[in-house]
């Protein structure tokens, strides 16, 4: 059994529909959707802005590297429905933080947990504070705390979307 945070995010082509689509793929094991976000591309490039989420998952069957596998057969099955190979993302899936008895702690660099840039990313902590007030992400602090912490352009680099739902009512 173990619980997860993952983060999701898309730049290209129908970025809602990826979003869904890994909502749909993941299943029964979303126990919870936060509002979309979209989030200004780095360095004022032209392209679209991200699209992002974040998703609390459980399953009694996965542990850590089952959610990255997880997460993959998401960005692999968004990438088959472009017909892109090597193209711009439309669909990344990081895991962020995984209980699975205990919160796991690793540095592989397969699969590094909690995620080491999460705490750095408005586009992680704004949505995950949404759906979970009171998390904290290992080693470094409440959600809240960090998002405080975070330099004001960062936290004012995303917007909520809620004209944009994961799923319908
Ligand atoms: P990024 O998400 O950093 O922009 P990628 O999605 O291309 O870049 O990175 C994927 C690689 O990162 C994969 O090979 C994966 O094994 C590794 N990785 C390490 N830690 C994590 C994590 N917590 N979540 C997702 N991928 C991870
Ligand atoms: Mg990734």
């Amino acid at each position: 059994m173990s619980a997860a945070v993952l983060s999701i995010g898309s730049n290209v082509g129908d970025r809602l529909a990826y979003l869904r689509g890994c909502v749909e793929l993941l299943g029964d094991a979303v126990l919870a959707a936060s509002p979309v976000y979209s989030t200004a591309p780095w360095g004022g490039a032209t392209r679209d802005d991200f699209l992002n989420a974040v998703l609390l998952v459980e399953d009694r069957d996965a542990d850590a590297w089952e959610w990255l596998r997880r997460g993959q057969c998401c960005e692999a099955a968004a990438r088959r429905a472009r017909g892109l190979r090597w193209g711009p993302r439309t669909l990344d899936v990081d895991v962020i933080d995984v209980i699975d008895e205990e919160r796991i702690r690793q540095d592989d660099p397969r699969l590094t947990l909690p995620h080491p840039r999460a705490h750095q990313r408005a586009f992680v902590l704004v949505p995950w504070l949404d759906i979970a007030p009171h998390a904290v992400l290992a080693g470094r602090g409440t959600v809240a705390e960090l998002l405080a912490a975070l330099p004001a352009a960062e936290r004012r680099s995303v917007h909520r979307r809620d004209d944009l739902r994961l799923r319908s009512l």
